[in-house]
Order: C-alpha cells, then sequence, then structure tokens
C-alpha cells in the first residue's frame, strides 16, 4: 500500500468517537500526513453530532461534519430532540445530513422507528438541499426505493452516498444512475465480499468514494481504525480496477467536492 496519496479523502470517520478521546490530535495528524485532506465526520445520534461539528471547528482545514441520527439509534428521538437536530443542521458548516438509513440486520431499533426516522431525515436534507450519508444492512429493497423516491437535490449527480456499500453491482449501478454515490471501505477488500467487489469494477471513475468508518471496520477486529487506513481501500480499489491507487484520487476527490457542494 501506498504510504502517501496526496489529495484523498476519508469520506466516513466518527473521530468523535470515545475511542478517540486520548490521541484524537495525533489521529488528524497522521491522516494529514498520509495526504488525506478532507475527513467526513457524521453524527450518529445528537451529541455525536455536535461533537462533530466541534471537531470541524478545530480542524476547518480538513475535518468535514454532518448531523444526523443512525438507524441504531432511531427510538432515541421525540420531538424535541428533532427540534433540535434541525436546528443543529441549519448551522452553516454542516456539510451533510448523516448518517441516516435502515438496519435490519441488527434492529437496534424497531423498523417502523428507523423507517420514520430515515424519511424524516431525507425531508429534513431535501429542504436544506443538502446531501445525504446513508446507512444500509439488509436493507438494499427498501433504501434503493426510498433515495430513488428522494426530491432532494435533483438537479444535482452529488445527492448522497451509500456508506460502507454492502450491496452489488446491480444496485450500486441504479443509485450511480439516480446521481449517488458508492463508497468503499476496507471489507471490499474481503473475498467473500463479491457484491462490493464487483460493484467496485463495474463504477465509472468520479461515481465512488473510499472511506473508513473509523473506529469500526479495521483490519484488526480488537483494533481500533483510524483515517489512514483509506489508503489501504483505495490500494485494493485500485487492484480491482487494474489500475494504480494515485489514478483514483483525482476521481475520488472531485465527487467528494461536488456531494459537499451546497
Ligand atoms: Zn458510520
Amino acid at each position: 500500500m501506498p504510504g502517501r496519496l496526496a489529495g484523498l479523502v476519508d469520506s466516513h470517520a466518527h473521530l468523535q468517537h470515545e475511542r478517540f478521546d486520548g490521541d484524537r490530535d495525533e489521529v488528524v495528524q497522521r491522516a494529514a500526513d498520509a495526504g488525506i485532506e478532507r475527513i467526513m465526520v457524521p453524527g450518529w445520534d445528537l451529541p455525536s453530532s455536535e461533537a462533530a461539528l466541534e471537531l470541524a471547528a478545530l480542524h476547518p482545514q480538513i475535518i468535514h461534519a454532518a448531523v444526523g441520527v443512525h438507524p441504531h439509534d432511531a427510538a432515541s428521538m421525540d420531538e424535541s430532540a428533532w427540534g433540535r437536530l434541525e436546528s443543529l443542521a441549519r448551522d452553516p458548516a454542516v456539510r451533510a445530513i448523516g448518517e441516516i438509513g435502515l438496519d435490519f440486520f441488527r434492529n437496534l431499533s424497531p423498523p417502523d422507528a428507523q423507517r420514520e426516522a430515515f424519511a424524516r431525515q431525507l425531508s429534513l436534507a431535501a429542504s436544506l438541499g443538502m446531501a445525504v450519508l446513508v446507512h444500509d444492512r439488509d436493507a438494499h429493497a427498501d433504501v434503493t426505493e426510498a433515495l430513488e423516491a428522494w426530491p432532494g437535490r435533483l438537479a444535482s449527480n452529488h445527492r448522497g452516498v451509500l456508506h460502507a456499500f454492502s450491496g452489488d453491482a446491480a444496485m450500486a449501478l441504479r443509485l450511480s444512475d439516480a446521481g449517488f454515490l458508492v463508497s468503499f471501505a476496507l471489507p471490499v477488500a474481503f473475498r467473500s465480499a463479491i457484491g462490493p467487489r464487483d460493484a467496485a469494477a463495474s463504477l465509472a471513475a468520479g461515481r465512488f468514494l473510499v472511506e473508513t468508518d473509523s473506529p469500526y471496520l479495521g483490519p484488526d477486529r480488537d483494533r481500533r481504525n483510524e483515517p489512514t487506513t483509506v489508503l489501504r481501500v483505495a490500494a485494493r480499489l485500485a487492484r480491482l480496477r487494474e489500475t494504480d491507487p494515485a489514478e483514483l484520487v483525482g476521481p475520488i476527490r472531485a465527487a467528494y467536492d461536488a456531494l459537499v457542494t451546497r
């Protein structure tokens, strides 16, 4: 794997997570040293959305914030919490609404609460003209249908991202045609990840991003992941696409920049 890829982006990293409390600045510095120029930090609930904004204010040159409620946390929201999220979303530093979506694998919140939270945040993003960062686990059909019907950013070809993509090539191409980007994390390297590997080989340059989902989805289950792993993701994608990692950087950066432009 390359030691440095100047201009690269980590499109999804939860650097506000408590597992970074001891050395967050060093983690950001290591990312910058590896050439990473943008890190999108999505919230998963209200406190983590506020923390994402604080982090973006501390490192405005590299960190972008998104605010949103993860499907796992959907059931924790009441009307006053929704009001608070809506006012947070109006902060001019917010770059996207996320992460939002559906997770029918773990069902940590009941499916109906997940659906309501997803619909509500899709509407919020549409009303603000912002892109959405979407989590989809075992909910491919529902997520595809919801995104295809979504009226947000219709004039843009960068309407949102399927993060840590776990679907197949047909789903990736269908959502790419509908204006969504597909973001790959380290599991794309696993031999068992047949769908994502086919998707990574099939999408046009400029239609996919790379991410780490730090502190999750790292190379070692017991250890924390961090943004520098995105170089490894880029190296794997380059191999799947029979190109050089450096060739991927320009299109990834341009797609990311278009995504976060309001
Ligand atoms: Zn995430």
